[in-house]
């Protein structure tokens, strides 16, 4: 069997990245940037101007009763020159015209009648903007590959940008097998179950930042595997499978990868999720995930989203990790490091972790009320009460 960080190394030996595509600023968001800066061709702002609504003037003339000699809204594109003595009215955003050096906001002044008004001391530049002020002409604007915010593209929104190049979504195909299996919303007939893994492993895909195609389920029987994994891995750039790679006698895929493509390795010293294939058809990875629900959507956590990622430039696991202490003790397999399904929580003396519930790989209810898992090194019997372990944030909220 091989440790985590083995399978993880082989399995990311040979990635390749994704292409580019250039897309607009919306279909951006979340997506990889695949150049790692931008120049700014314009300053930001593009003028000086107002950051009250107030009146503009020369800080000199201050204080004393002003004439008010007109109005700026922003977006105004003829300025009035404003003469010594005087004041204008000027709104948040407008430039700020020839002639003033300062904004006293409304808040500040008193009006006296309509075109007096009673200002305040100024400073020369207060509530002003000046040109450039967030961002120069001919600026390098880094953009470091991580998925685009919100408040990247809004800069780059803000220098005038529509469109940028991102890395192209992994398109990753899902493939079901197992002759027990029906689709959610069909009725059971007798010894079937509902297939709890093709739309989770989806959502994991595009979670991960890829595309999943899901392929139709498969049944347990070589040729159709053979088939299906031959189709599967030809139209998609990673083909992951579950079900069918462990050692009973209708455990068709590992075979199947071997007969197609070359078999890396298929067992590795975790749990859940001891039996994992990894391989290749045709030069692209092709994952066997076991087909128990809580050891497939764990295990494409600890594998298959770090290579998805890594295909699209992304470092890690893009998990935040903390310490936790288990509040309570529990069993697992010596030989392999466990990954606990618990609900961790802020405590006055740091993070405390419980169980979410049974811990079996095919307790989904436990999985599914788990905000991280909790990591238990191999070579122990028993994840301890009182002792602290690698938590890996699921979601961000506990
Ligand atoms: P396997 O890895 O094919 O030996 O399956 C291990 C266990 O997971 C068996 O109990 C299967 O019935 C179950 N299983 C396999 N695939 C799925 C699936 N898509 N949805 C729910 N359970 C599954
Ligand atoms: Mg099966």
């Amino acid at each position: 069997m091989l440790s985590v960080e083995e399978a993880r190394e082989r399995i990311l030996s040979n990635v390749r990245l994704t292409g580019a595509e250039e897309v607009g600023l919306l279909e951006a968001a979340g997506r990889v940037p695949a150049v790692a800066k931008v120049t700014a061709a314009v300053d930001v702002p593009p003028f000086a101007n107002s950051s009250m609504d107030g009146f503009a003037l020369r800080a000199v003339d201050v204080p004393g009763d002003l004439p008010l000699a007109g109005e700026v809204a922003a977006g105004a594109g003829s300025l009035p020159t404003v003469l010594p003595g005087t004041a204008v009215r000027i709104m948040t955003g407008a430039p700020l015209p020839p002639g003033t050096d300062t904004v006293i906001p409304l808040e500040e002044a008193e009006l006296l009648g309509a075109d007096r008004v009673r200002l305040p001391t100024a400073e020369v530049g207060r509530y002003v903007r000046p040109v450039g002020q967030d961002t120069r002409r001919g600026d390098e604007v880094a953009l470091p590959p991580e998925p685009l915010s919100a408040a990247t593209l809004a800069v780059l929104a803000s220098l005038g940008i529509g469109r940028i190049s991102v890395r192209r979504r992994p398109r990753v195909a899902i493939l079901s097998t197992g002759d027990e299996l029906a689709a959610p919303g069909e009725a059971l007939g007798p010894g079937q179950i509902h297939d709890a893994n093709s739309v989770p492993l989806a959502v994991a895909v595009q979670d991960a930042g890829a595309e999943p195609l899901l392929l139709p389920g498969v049944r347990d029987e070589a040729a159709a595997i053979d088939a299906a994994l031959r189709k599967g891995s030809a139209g998609a750039d990673v083909l992951v499978v579950s079900g069918g790679v462990s050692v009973g006698r209708h455990d068709h895929v590992r075979a199947g990868i071997e007969r197609l493509g070359q078999l890396d390795f298929w067992r590795i010293a975790v749990q859940p999720g001891k039996p994992l294939a990894f391989g290749s058809i045709a030069d692209r990875p092709v994952i066997g995930l076991p087909g128990n629900p809580v050891s497939a959507l764990v295990t494409f956590e600890l594998f298959v989203r770090i290579l998805l990622r890594a295909m699209l430039g992304l470092e890690g696991d893009g998990r935040l990790h903390l310490a936790a202490r288990l509040d309570v003790t529990v069993a697992k397999d010596r030989e392999r490091r466990a990954y606990l399904r618990v609900v961790t929580r802020p405590t006055a003396d740091g993070w405390v972790a419980s169980p979410a519930g049974g811990q079996g790989s095919a307790q989904l209810r436990a999985l599914a009320a788990a905000n991280a898992l909790l990591v238990v090194p191999e070579g122990e019997a028993a994840g301890v009460a009182g002792a602290e372990y690698d938590a890996v944030l699921l979601r961000g909220t506990p």
